[in-house]
């Protein structure tokens, strides 16, 4: 039997770093929300007890530093599954984005396997072993909109942001968070502020919510790539309301309301980035 299952992208409407634990994590604070841009994932069981990855983008890594290939070793690690099973991601999510294309894989083969192998585990019991494998992958268990705390694994469910469209564009390169967090200064830190942006998004109120977005990252990712801050200008120049960099970068995002202006924007970016992506937010979160 083969099923497939949708793993969405977030980005970050707020991300605030608050100080770096003992255990050398970072304790942080983030608003994120899923969008319709997708990795689709297919579970097909195998009787030879392996786990496979099979995926067409030469930079997904086809073994277990995989996070699906991790999701489904520890399923089947802590449930004693005798079968093995074939993970195939046809991946739309950029990777290494900022977008958590692999916690979304990762969070995907959990749900999948938990029908699959019919665990009956719930999405809570879900999110607490997907925590093991990657800060974002309980967030992206649940998917929808979220306040995430501790070092992302605290989720707190948020009602949808207001209805607009969101514009991605990434440069052809590629972030890593680990290098992101260690050229990141504690003491010079902007703090966005997530309860006005949770007060924002409960009131649906789509100027505060242009109004409140921020990154703690994104000076650092800024410094270390100015290309980015290149996409930032242009998104405001051809029109976006607001403009955030999601995550550890690349990528950036804009928000627009208007189809006029989004087509506007669009056209501007595609002039000069080859990955750009105009979606909307998910509104719904999974409920299993
Ligand atoms: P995050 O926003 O959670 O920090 P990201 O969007 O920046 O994540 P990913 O696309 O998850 O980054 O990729 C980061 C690295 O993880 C990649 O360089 C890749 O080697 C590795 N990786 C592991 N599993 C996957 C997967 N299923 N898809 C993509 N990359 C994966």
């Amino acid at each position: 039997m083969t099923i497939f299952i949708k793993a969405p992208a977030k980005i970050n409407l707020t991300l605030d770093v608050l100080n770096k634990r003992s255990d050398g994590y970072h304790e942080v604070e983030m608003i994120m929300t899923t969008i319709d841009l997708s990795d689709r994932i297919g579970l097909s069981e195998t009787t030879d007890g392996e786990i496979r990855i099979i995926s067409q983008n030469r930079f997904v890594p086809d073994d277990q530093r995989n996070l699906a290939f991790q999701a489904a070793k520890v399923l089947k690690e802590k449930f004693h599954i005798n079968q093995g099973v074939s993970i195939t991601i046809d991946k739309m999510i950029p990777v290494a984005a900022g977008l958590a294309g692999g916690s979304s894989d990762a969070a995907a083969t959990l749900r999948g396997l938990n029908k699959l192998w019919n665990l009956g585990l719930t999405l809570d019991e879900i999110a607490e072993i997907g925590s093991e494998i990657g800060s974002d992958v309980s967030f992206c268990v649940y998917g929808g909109t979220a306040l995430a705390k501790g070092r992302g694994e605290k989720i707190t469910h948020l009602p949808a942001p207001p209805n607009c469209w969101v514009i991605l564009a990434k440069p052809s390169i590629g972030v890593s968070t680990a290098d992101v967090y260690r050229n990141l200064n504690l003491e010079s830190i902007q703090h966005p502020n997530s309860q006005a942006m949770i007060q924002a998004i409960q009131q649906g109120n789509y100027q505060s919510v242009c109004k409140e977005i921020g990154n703690a990252l994104e000076s650092v990712t800024l410094k270390m790539h100015p290309e980015v801050q290149h996409i930032k200008e242009q998104m405001f120049r051809f029109g976006a309301d607001a403009v955030l960099m999601s995550g550890s970068g690349p990528t950036v995002f804009g928000l627009v309301q208007y189809d006029s202006r989004l087509q506007r924007i669009y056209n501007g970016l595609r002039g000069f980035c080859d990955q750009v992506f105009a979606v909307r937010m998910l509104g719904d979160r999974f409920t299993k």
